[in-house]
């Protein structure tokens, strides 16, 4: 009969394939506080007196990154502030705010709600065409296909987070990446030839352009699978709807690459992360990123050419 690796209690909640280990209810809580934190202190993602921004979807990643460093916030270590994001998916986002205000309340942390209605003039079903309206063509010059609706999210939310991490005066950004999502990005941009985006990857931002505020990824060697199940053994209330756009897309092909392949393969996306976490500084030593040296026209914001992403997005449907 199997039992806790650590105190030897023998109601296991987890073996891990990948160590051989077993740990009972506690022991796990307490095996993911301390990597978690191990990590913040390894990859040196945080300072003494850093405002922390978390972007809390209310989605099991965010929610359990933002329980984890609220207890550096206890100590004093740092100052937090909560931002969801509401895109404007209707019938899925409004769920996700109200957990995510319910957990931000329940730790004391300020919380701010920030919406693509209110930065952007229209909602991301808008954006889409889902509103019934019909004007939401999302091809833009050039594109032969229809854009998919992440490719807006993603640019719009990294826009308002940029932005409200500037008004808050926050020192760094923390999402709830972990090791499933970062080896995915390791693989699709190895696989589609783009490294300009892969030597990016890492537990943390390394832009020197003061406009852009450091991200950090505190979860990033946690297993999706370990989230969830923290999340319920912690009794975390967390988000668990899908959002109705996540679709078909490459990232969620490579996302079920890897996980038939690490049934047989436990190891396999810790040795992807740190084969790619070597290989990167040579990579970096060959290749310059190419950087957002300019000024958006439109909003100010850094821009590799004479608009950011986000504007070049907006002046397609003006
Ligand atoms: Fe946005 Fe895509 Fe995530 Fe939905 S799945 S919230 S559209 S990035
Ligand atoms: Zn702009």
């Amino acid at each position: 009969m199997n039992s806790c690796s650590k105190c030897g209690n023998q109601q296991i909640i987890i073996r891990k394939k990948h160590s051989g280990q077993s740990l009972c209810q506690e022991c796990f809580i307490e095996s993911i506080n301390e990597k978690v934190l191990k990590d913040t202190r390894k990859y040196k993602l945080l300072e003494k007196g850093d405002k922390v921004l978390v972007a809390l979807s209310g989605g099991k990643d965010s929610v359990v990154a933002l329980h984890i460093l609220n207890s550096l916030r206890e100590k004093n270590i740092i100052d937090m502030v909560a931002v969801t994001i509401d895109e404007g998916i209707k019938g899925y986002r409004e769920e996700g705010i109200e957990i995510a205000a319910t957990n931000a309340k329940s730790l004391g942390i300020e919380h701010r709600v920030m919406s693509f209605k209110e930065y952007f003039g229209r909602t991301l079903d808008e954006m889409m065409g889902q509103d019934g309206t019909g004007h939401g063509d999302t091809r833009r010059q050039g594109d032969t296909e229809p854009r998919h609706a992440c490719t807006y999210c993603g640019v719009f939310r990294r826009w308002i987070l940029n932005r409200v991490a500037q008004e808050e005066g926050a020192t760094k950004i923390a999402t709830g990446h972990n090791l499933d999502d970062e080896t995915q990005s390791i693989l699709m941009n190895y696989l589609e030839g783009n490294i300009n985006n892969l030597i990016r990857i890492g537990p943390k931002s390394e832009s020197r352009d003061e406009r852009f505020t450091v991200k950090i990824k505190p979860l990033r060697e946690i297993p999706e699978k370990e989230i969830g199940l923290y999340a319920i053994a912690a009794d975390l209330n967390v988000h668990l709807a899908g959002c109705p756009y996540a679709g078909e897309s490459f990232r969620r092909e490579i996302g079920g690459f890897i996980k038939e392949l690490s049934r047989d393969h436990p190891t396999i996306m810790y040795s992807t992360l740190r084969g790619f976490d070597k290989i990167k500084p040579i990579l970096k030593k060959e290749l310059t990123p190419k950087g957002n040296t300019g000024e958006c026209r439109r909003c100010g914001e850094p821009a590799a050419g004479e608009l950011c992403k986000a504007c070049s997005f907006l002046e397609g449907w003006e």
